[in-house]
């Protein structure tokens, strides 16, 4: 499909046609891009006298929290400083109080479920609405439109799944759209020498501007090609290479700026709080102020220092379902030194939109198994989707001591039947092998890491080829 067709007019159709108004979003960002710090803060008080607005309206949960803070939410004056006056919001918060926090008839509704926990092991269910998923793609494509890719760009993602599942009717006809829209996705569950080499041959052939994926799957595949000698040449390189979900290691970058030719560009979301931030071509990371409030936290819950890490806490301005107000994400971040912005914010790419250095605290691992006598590298989401679906679930731990076993260690509640607890066993091993012991142990808690994060995949099985 032509990158100006794609982009103008089949996307824009698209998102249309399902109720998102993502065009006009994604114009407006780019004229805010070039907004003063002050203009930006403009905004984000609007939005979050709104947000605050409604919640107080439609969500009892919301209403007693203000009512608690001394905060009359119908106050238009409300400033940003308000929030400081809210606790924060905690995944058992959301998971314990989703009705009262929920508005059905919200705008951009009616509100659909949601489910999320992947990184952090700790499954939650919210509801999300269509005003939170076109400000998510109009914020993704403003900060690729910093590396010159317009919307439609040729694109292809390292990504969950692709090929693994029987392909059924709504799996066909995203599959079309995808392919209208300039997206393929090679599948980052099923990376093995064989389907390496095929991936690197399709890059190659399909010559795309960007890649996306995530930066483990991305590295491992850079490794590949590195090791065979099939680094891109130049005239098939990407603009750039998005990576996202886990923590990005000097290694990986290193690896896949060699094998690709591009350079690699940090994007940061989550399910729960959608695109929060991208890479500038100065290495910051831009968070999407006007879609975001982004918080980072010392220990005693005030902002971190310049040049400190702090806990990242988010405000979502433009998500009205399940509004989230202060929620502890469960990542940390890094501020940039005083001495690395100039006096007036603004960062030296010449955006004012706060910036973070670098986001830590989220490396997920790959999961190793024998298939057909080859070893196989499997992005851990693939078991994590497993637990993640299941009722009942309240946390998990998932650690691999040998290619023999797999110990789940979880805590569950009534809804987490024998039945249920047969039928996750009964996935885990599909997706490990016949052979492979799946042993679930039920807990009272996992315990945090020392870093504070839940590492819900552990393998401490060495694979040779990596
Ligand atoms: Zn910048």
């Amino acid at each position: 499909m032509n990158r100006w067709l794609a982009g103008n007019v089949v996307w824009p159709l698209s998102e249309r046609l399902v109720g998102r108004d993502t065009m006009r979003r994604f114009q407006t960002l780019l004229v805010s891009d070039r907004y003063s710090a002050r203009d930006l803060a403009d905004i984000q008080q609007r939005k979050l006298a709104r947000l605050l607005r409604l919640a107080g309206e439609h969500c009892p949960f919301y209403r007693d929290r203000f009512r608690q803070a001394g905060i009359d939410p119908r106050d238009p004056q409300l400033g940003l400083d308000v929030l400081s006056a809210l606790p924060l919001l905690e995944r058992d918060d959301v998971q314990e109080h989703l009705d009262e926090m929920t508005w059905c008839d919200c705008p951009g509704g009616p509100a659909r479920p949601y489910t999320t926990g992947g990184s952090t092991g700790q499954p939650l269910q919210f509801y999300i609405d269509r005003c939170r998923q076109s400000a998510d793609w109009a914020a993704r494509w403003r900060a690729r439109s910093w590396w010159g890719l317009p919307p439609g760009s040729r694109e292809i993602m390292l990504w969950a799944g692709a090929g693994r599942v029987a392909v059924s009717t709504p799996d066909r006809l995203r599959t079309l759209r995808d392919r209208w829209l300039n997206q393929f996705i090679l599948d980052a569950f099923n990376m093995t020498d064989r389907t390496m080499d095929e991936y690197a041959r399709q890059i190659a052939t399909s010559r795309p501007r960007l890649l996306y994926g995530y930066s483990s799957s991305l590295a491992l595949l850079a490794r590949q090609m590195l090791n065979a000698d099939r680094v891109l040449t130049p005239e098939k390189s990407p603009r750039a290479v998005f990576v996202t979900g886990e923590t990005v290691t000097p290694r990986d970058v290193h690896d896949i700026q060699a094998a690709f030719g591009a350079p690699v560009v940090v994007e940061y979301g989550s399910r729960d709080c959608g695109f929060m931030a991208g890479g500038c071509e100065a290495g910051r990371l831009h968070v999407a102020d006007e879609n975001v409030i982004v918080e980072v936290l010392d220990e005693h819950g005030r902002p971190t220092a310049p040049g400190e890490v702090g806990e990242v806490v988010v405000t979502c301005l433009e998500s009205f379902a399940t509004p989230l107000i202060r929620y502890r994400v469960g990542d940390l971040a890094l501020v940039p030194r005083r001495d690395e912005a100039s006096h007036d914010g603004r960062c030296p790419c010449g955006r004012a939109s706060r910036q973070l250095t670098e986001i830590r605290g989220r490396i997920t691992d790959q999961i190793v198994r024998y298939d057909a006598g080859e070893v196989r590298r499997m992005h851990a989401l693939s078991l994590i989707y497993v637990l993640r679906e299941a009722p009942g679930v309240r946390q998990f731990r998932i650690v691999q001591n040998s290619l023999q076993a797999i110990d789940v260690e979880l805590v569950a509640d009534g809804r987490f039947t024998p039945a249920i607890e047969e039928s996750v066993t009964r996935a885990l091993r599909e997706r490990m092998g016949a052979d492979v012991e799946i042993r679930i142990h039920r807990r009272e808690r996992i315990a945090p890491t020392a870093s504070g994060k839940h590492a819900c995949v552990v393998s401490n099985v060495e694979c040779a080829v990596v």
